[in-house]
């Protein structure tokens, strides 16, 4: 039996709680316990007295992100039952392999385990928080990683400076919970990778594009690939081994460009891969400007989220449909153009309808090969569907 402070729900609210999904919004909510401060462990009542789950309490909209349905005491055990867990299924999946390190242990609410997300690089794990809840468990979640059955994690390196809610005042420190002498190289598809956990954006590296690489490298042979939104060359590097005939890798951070010609060097020895690549720090959108119909025979559009909120969606469609027009009407005659938003506030039919619209203006007949989405280390919650954010179409433009 845990013994949490109560949050009592209003008559009939424990509706989405039935069906398991995992967040609490405030207006759900009759009454919060006295001195209650974020990132406590609560347990949720429905308004005749069952508890309906456990969780972490937070200020905002989504009031309680629910870790167990029921009771349950949320303990040590629960992390390294729950973590083991996940590894396992990236075992099974065959996801950690000696040629392949790089992935993602736990996806927040896809592995039940909302407000957390945990990358693998070799033996180090990278630890975000999204939640106050979450920042506070992070040295019993170190002891959980580093005690793993299923992977042999010897380094915790936490980093949620810019993932924790700003008003909650947590100033979390980025550092080495556990470990810190870390190789930074990692595998992905045999491919490597230098990571740069310390100054990268995210945890250091996109482990959420590896299929949709392996696709590109399949497509790439003989063909001239422009890489926009390099960041660490993720899809050059692919390119390059699928037999390019060329490669030009754009992204507007100078750090990016250096991190993609170390990338490509790692791999072929050199950051021109013996004159098939070149990479440019420019905007993106300056760069098409410059591009002629028929440069290249392949672009990657993989862009930043352009909403990171439901209030900037209207300019972020903008963004998308300007950024792809410009894409597809460069491309040359029976190329392909790789699209995607990683917007979770822009769902798959909007991001759909921003690129018909694009492809539209261009006059040009376009058709989609493939509908792309996040791996299968990125699991959605089928109890929560806001956890789909990846979406990506391959077109064909005559
Ligand atoms: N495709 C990458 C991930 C892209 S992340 C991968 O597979 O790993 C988005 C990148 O876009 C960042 O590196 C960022 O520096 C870059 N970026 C953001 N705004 C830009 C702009 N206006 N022009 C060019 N690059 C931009």
């Amino acid at each position: 039996m845990s013994t949490y402070p109560v949050i009592r729900l209003r008559r009939g609210k424990e509706e989405s709680l039935d069906r398991f999904h995992p967040w609490v919004f405030s207006g759900a909510i009759a009454s919060l316990p006295e001195g209650i401060e974020e990132g406590d462990l609560v347990s949720v009542l429905t308004h005749d007295g069952k508890i309906a789950g456990v969780g972490h309490y937070q200020i905002g909209s989504i009031a309680v992100r629910i870790l167990a349905f029921g009771d349950r005491v949320i303990d040590a055990a629960f992390y390294a039952e729950a973590l083991e867990q996940a590894a396992r299924m990236r075992l099974a999946i065959g996801l950690q392999r000696p040629d392949n390190t790089a992935f993602r242990l736990v996806h927040g609410e896809g592995d039940f385990l909302p407000g957390l997300v945990v990358d693998i690089y070799g033996d180090t794990a990278v630890v975000q928080a999204h939640s106050p809840g979450m920042h506070f468990a992070r040295e019993v979640i170190a002891d959980a990683l580093v005690s793993l059955k299923a992977i042999h994690i010897n380094n915790v390196y936490y980093k949620s400076d810019t993932t924790l809610p700003f008003k909650a005042r947590l100033d979390p420190v980025n550092d080495y919970l556990r470990g810190g002498n870390a190789d930074a190289v990692a595998l992905e598809n045999g491919l490597r990778f230098n990571i740069d956990w310390l100054r990268g954006q995210k945890t250091g590296f996109f482990v959420d594009q590896r299929d949709n690489r392996s696709l590109l490298e399949h497509y790439s042979r003989g063909r001239r690939v422009l890489n926009m939104f390099c960041y660490t060359g993720g899809f050059s590097v692919y390119a390059l081994r699928g037999g390019a005939e060329r490669v030009v890798s754009v992204d507007s951070s100078a750090k990016a460009i250096a991190l993609t010609n170390a990338n490509v060097a790692l791999n072929f020895d050199t950051p021109d891969a013996a004159g098939r690549h070149d990479a440019v720090a420019i905007d993106a959108f300056k760069f098409l400007d410059g591009v002629n119909t028929g440069d290249y025979d392949l672009i990657v559009l993989d862009p930043p989220a352009f909403a990171k909120h439901r209030n900037a969606l209207a300019n972020a469609l903008r963004g998308y449909r300007r950024l792809n027009a410009a894409g597809i009407a460069k491309v040359a005659p029976g190329g392909l153009v790789f699209t995607f938003s990683c917007s979770q506030a822009v769902s798959r039919e909007q991001f759909r309808l921003a690129v018909f619209s694009a492809a539209a203006s261009t006059g040009r007949r376009v058709r989609i090969l493939h509908q792309l989405t996040q791996p299968a280390d990125h699991p959605v919650n089928i109890y929560h569907p806001e956890g789909e954010y990846l979406k990506g179409l391959i077109l064909y433009v005559e």
